[in-house]
């Protein structure tokens, strides 16, 4: 799932090659994708597009000042797209949610970008809005995990009931964090993802501080200058504990071990985060029993 640093590489890239160029026209192929009516989609056209921002995981681009928001769930991804075709796309065929064109320059073929979702549970989401904040999930958020200041963030634990890994994880708490990276800042705070959010000492809230800033730091400087199509396996590539089950930590050496929910899962290390002891897995010991 693309995360606060894929999504601001997402944007860093749309900024330097989409910003300043004319939206054509807007294809639509999965509907369900689109989630306002008015102003509708075709208002876009003709356009320029003049600017993108990030509001935590949404990525925004501001058309003359109607805005096009979108989420990329689970499975969603930005294709960027040199000599894209001129026939509209089959509506509910493959991949492909939403085709934005843009206009030629120095006499190239037209670019542009899709924006495409993998497997069958669709959670991509467009809005066409005036404002971002008319997006109930971005009106939502809470402070910005790169923004948010340490006296802040140790004062919204403090104030969160319920486990670690769900604070890090809850957009309206602090924007940005999604699965993967709370199982990468986790491992590097070394802390157990079931640990209560209000009972951490103020040692332990500093050092989950100064890991969420570094881990994403680090995670933004492999991902910013990317190509948006190699983004993907960089994010794998720096990852210690998210989606390594059964792999060895790279710090210590243990196994990477995880629990499932029903439709996610958490990866973690027991040395580094949980005084060696597995976390209970409830659909493991349902299995065994
Ligand atoms: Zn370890």
């Amino acid at each position: 799932m693309p995360e606060l640093p894929e999504v601001e590489a997402l944007t860093a890239f749309l900024r330097e090659h989409a910003v300043g160029r004319v939206v054509t026209r807007v294809d639509l192929a999965a509907v369900q994708a689109i989630k306002t009516f008015d102003p509708p989609l075709s208002a876009l056209g003709g356009l320029e597009l003049t600017g993108v921002a990030r509001h935590g995981k949404f990525l925004d681009l501001d058309v003359s000042g109607l805005h096009l928001v979108v989420h990329l769930a689970r499975a969603g991804w930005l294709h960027w797209r040199t000599g894209l075709p001129t026939a509209p796309p089959k509506p509910g065929k493959g991949p492909l949610a939403l085709r934005v064109h843009l206009d030629s320059q120095d006499g190239t073929p037209p670019d542009g970008f899709d924006l495409t979702e993998q497997g069958t549970r669709k959670g991509l989401a467009v809005y066409v809005v005036r404002s971002p904040a008319e997006v109930p999930g971005v009106a939502r958020l809470g402070p910005d995990a790169l923004e948010v200041d340490r006296d802040a963030f140790v004062a919204l634990l403090a104030g969160r009931s319920g486990q670690l890994k769900g604070a890090l994880t809850d957009q309206t708490l602090i924007a940005g964090i999604g699965n993967a990276y709370s199982d990468e800042i986790l491992h590097a705070a070394r802390l157990s993802p079931f640990k209560m959010a209000d009972k951490l000492t103020d040692d332990e809230a500093l050092r989950l501080y100064d890991a969420m800033r570094a881990t994403l730091a680090e995670a933004l400087e492999r991902q910013v200058g990317q190509r948006a199509a190699t983004m993907k396996g960089e994010k794998r590539s720096g990852l210690q504990v998210h989606a390594r089950t059964g792999l060895p930590c790279p710090v210590c050496g243990d196994t990477v071990r995880e629990v499932s929910f029903a439709d996610t899962s958490l990866q973690y290390c027991p040395t580094c985060q949980t005084g060696g002891k597995p976390l209970a897995d409830r659909r493991m010991s349902k299995l065994l029993r």
